[in-house]
C-alpha cells in the first residue's frame, strides 16, 4: 500500500519508477523558463518551480513553491474559475 510520503518524490527522496535514492532538487528560479511559472504577461507573479530528478532514469517532478504571495495568487485565479467555469473545459 502506498503512503502519502511515498507519492512525492520531494519528501520520500525516493523515484518513482526505478526506486533509486539518487535524487537531486533543481531549485526554482525566476531567470530560467523551466524554473518558473508566470501567472500574468507582465512578470509580476512568478511561481518557482522546484524539480526533483532521478539520475538513473530521468523520471522528474515539479512543485511549485506555494509562499504567501503564491497562495495569494493562486486564490484569486481560482476565484475566477468559479466564476467563469473555465476549470471545467480543461478537465
Ligand atoms: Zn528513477
Amino acid at each position: 500500500m502506498i503512503n502519502q510520503e511515498t507519492r512525492f518524490m520531494k519528501i520520500s527522496k525516493e523515484c518513482l519508477k526505478c526506486h533509486s535514492h539518487d535524487i537531486v532538487k533543481i531549485p526554482g528560479n525566476q531567470n530560467i523558463a523551466e524554473g518558473r511559472l508566470l501567472l500574468n504577461m507582465w512578470g509580476t507573479k512568478v511561481l518557482l518551480l522546484d524539480k526533483y530528478i532521478c539520475m538513473n532514469c530521468g523520471y522528474y517532478e515539479k512543485f511549485a513553491a506555494i509562499d504567501k504571495n503564491a497562495r495569494k495568487w493562486l486564490n484569486d485565479i481560482s476565484e475566477k474559475n468559479k466564476k467563469q467555469d473555465d476549470f471545467d473545459e480543461f478537465v
